[in-house]
């Protein structure tokens, strides 16, 4: 059976091709980031018009790549959410035309339900069940994962997300959009002992995390340099490294121990990682630190499919077909759902 995922959620439009028999066929990716970077933040209205101009031409790259005709695809499937409203509306409207169209059935996938089931795209995938920290620019949260549509939230933040906190980080750096990649090669430079950060809710007991406080502790030392509102511009380079460093290792710190007293709680021997910030270097020298130390296995997704990307919605549409082939259907009325939570999800 051949999948075609299409990814509109956000900022990146993303088209794949999975087969259930061969693996991922292809994947072609659009970033808006560029376009959005004079912002310092996502345009809700340019990423809905940027995502109409490349859905196709994507989708001829995708076609072109694994050698198939559209009339090959079995069923198409769309993130119908979360994400922004204009942004999801154009994914599903190109879903349901091209379903139209050709006759094919479509579904509707959750866009979590793709970061999450994205490490079983790699080529070494954990079985179920297994605990799995998702760390994206709007989410984190910890779950307990037995199956496709068996999640069990475990924890999540109380306010900013992790890459959120990435993000206003290294603004208040003037590290430039989306600043996550940026502040973690900066951290790279910077000494460990000269700013001690605090790590929100460490020792809270329970799975949940605050965010908001960390990235105002960085912008307390930003003000102390008499740089608020410079956008880091008058502090020295190697003071920027050292505030990163300071920002890196309380986040990092603080999501390893989460995640080291999920595994605890729940007797589970395997932690999943998804979601943007599963990118990070640091996060996954420190877990895979600790997974050493405490006999456990540690799983991420392949680089380019921790943000945004299509193959994990073709694989997610692909393994709830699996499970149940009916979930696609032939009915080309759609609607997105900009808030969606994951849990409210089950196996169909
Ligand atoms: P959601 O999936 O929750 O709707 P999103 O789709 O915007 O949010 P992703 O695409 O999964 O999120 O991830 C984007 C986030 O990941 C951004 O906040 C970005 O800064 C962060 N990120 C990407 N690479 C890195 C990295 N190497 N280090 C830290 N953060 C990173
Ligand atoms: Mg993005
Ligand atoms: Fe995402």
């Amino acid at each position: 059976m051949i999948v075609l995922g299409v990814e509109s959620s956000c900022d990146e439009t993303g088209l794949a091709l999975y087969d259930t028999q061969r693996g991922l066929l292809s994947h072609a990716l659009h970033s808006q980031v560029a376009m959005h970077e004079e912002y310092g933040g996502v345009v809700p209205e340019l990423a809905s018009r940027d995502h109409i101009r490349r859905a196709l031409p994507l989708l001829e790259q995708v076609l072109g790549k694994a050698g198939t005709r559209l009339s090959d695809v079995d069923a198409i499937a769309y993130t119908q959410g979360p994400g922004l409203a204009g942004a999801l509306l154009v994914g599903a409207s190109v879903a349901c035309s091209l379903g139209l169209a050709t006759d094919k059935p479509v579904l509707g996938v959750h866009h979590l339900e793709g970061h999450l089931l994205s490490p079983l795209l790699a080529s070494d995938p954990p079985q179920f069940p297994f605990v799995a920290l998702l760390v994206s620019g709007g989410h984190t949260q910890l779950m307990r994962v037995d199956g496709v549509g068996q999640y069990t939230l475990l924890g999540e933040t109380l306010d900013d997300a992790a890459g959120e906190a990435f993000d206003k980080s290294a603004k208040l750096l003037g590290l430039g959009y989306p600043g996550g990649p940026a502040i973690s090669r900066l951290a790279e430079f910077g000494d460990p002992d000269a700013y001690k950060l605090p790590r929100p809710m460490l020792h809270s007991k329970d799975f949940n995390f605050s965010f908001s406080g960390l990235k105002t502790a960085v912008l307390t030392v930003v003000k102390q340099q008499g740089a608020a509102g410079t956008n880091g511009a008058n502090i020295c380079e190697q003071d920027k490294a050292n505030i990163a460093r300071g920002f890196v290792d309380a986040i990092v710190d603080v999501l390893t121990a989460k995640c080291v007293s999920a595994l605890k709680h729940t007797g589970l021997k395997r932690l999943v990682i998804a979601g943007g910030v599963g990118a990070n270097r640091q996060l996954r020298e420190s877990l895979n630190a600790a997974a050493a130390k405490k006999r456990f296995e540690v799983y991420y997704p392949e680089l380019e499919f921790c943000t945004d990307n299509g193959a994990m919605i073709a694989f997610a549409g692909a393994m709830r077909l699996q499970i149940n082939p009916d979930a696609a259907k032939r009915d080309y009325s759609f609607n997105v759902r900009p808030r969606w939570p994951l849990d409210e999800l089950r196996t169909i």
